[in-house]
């Protein structure tokens, strides 16, 4: 039997658990998903080999914690330094990123995006910027801090904070910031959130299973927009393909982990 876990904190409103644990049950995979309360993100390597996991995923705020846990990182990851998802092969730990992917699935109905501006410089923010430039988008980023901001620059984006940012118009405003993860938060003051709606196409937020403050603000301005649930869908189903070394089929996973979700 194979022990999987999720790592993050906070944790508890994690949905992975149960969309891992159904696609195993149903395709009779041994194997169980359990979520693990990490506050330290340095101790997640030894935490790992001593639940003898033979996979994990991770998620706020330890992503870049897990990208230094790791003996090798292979594919999109390397790129941004960023790891939502960990294998173990013999005795090493391998990581990969699958939320830019699974980001990618979930606007595949949102119609031509060129233009993107991104609220937030964490590890989901990184993943979204270079996966967003693989795409030609031009991409904006703002953020409470400066301090996080370099990457992006570095990276060939456009980046400001609250302090000096002059909106302009986008195809698409995405939330990666926590604000409203716990609480009831908009991730920028609220004329500023004001003014980007105003001026957008699509607002997306990567925050699942409630209508968060920006989303909010979106719906009452009328303007189209997804939650997360279907980045946590496009993400999983990758690492889950992973986890079982791609025994399962991408249709089967995704069936199994849709219907965990009406659960
Ligand atoms: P990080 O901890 O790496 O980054 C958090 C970012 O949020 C930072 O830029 C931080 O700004 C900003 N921030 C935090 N609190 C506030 C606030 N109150 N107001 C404004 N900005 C704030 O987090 P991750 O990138 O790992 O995750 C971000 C979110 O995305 C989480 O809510 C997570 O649950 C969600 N997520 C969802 C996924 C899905 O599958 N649906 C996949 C991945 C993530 P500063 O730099 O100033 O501290």
């Amino acid at each position: 039997m194979q022990l999987f876990a999720i790592f993050g904190d906070p944790v508890s409103h994690s949905r992975s658990p149960l969309m891992h644990n159904a696609v195993f049950k149903h395709t009779k995979y041994k194997a169980c998903y359990t979520r693990v309360h990490l506050k330290d993100g340095s101790q997640l390597r030894e935490t790992f080999f001593r639940l003898k996991l033979s996979g994990a995923n991770i998620t706020v705020p330890h992503k870049e914690a897990a990208f230094n846990a790791c003996d090798e990182i292979r594919g999109f990851a390397n790129k941004v330094g960023v790891v939502n998802t960990i294998i173990e092969e013999n005795g090493r730990l391998i990581g990969y990123n699958t939320d830019a992917d699974g980001f990618m699935y979930a606007i595949e109905d949102f119609q031509n995006i060129k233009k993107v501006l991104i609220l937030g410089a964490g590890g989901t923010a990184k993943a979204l910027a270079a996966r967003f430039l693989e795409e030609n988008f031009y991409v904006e980023v703002l953020n409470r801090s400066e301090g996080r901001l370099k990457f992006f620059q570095d990276l060939g984006c456009e980046s400001a904070t609250w302090n000096d940012f002059k909106v302009s118009t986008y195809d698409l405003v995405v939330n990666t910031t926590s604000a409203g993860l716990k609480d009831n938060a908009l991730p920028a003051p609220k004329e500023l959130i004001e003014a980007v709606l105003e001026t957008t196409h699509y607002a997306a937020d990567a925050i699942y299973g409630k209508v968060t403050p920006f989303l909010a603000l979106a719906k009452e301005k009328k303007i189209p927009y997804k939650d997360g649930a279907d980045m946590l869908l496009g993400q999983g189903v990758l690492a889950n393909e992973l986890f079982t070394n791609r025994t399962l089929d991408k249709k089967i996973i995704t069936k199994y982990m849709q219907q965990s979700f009406l659960l």
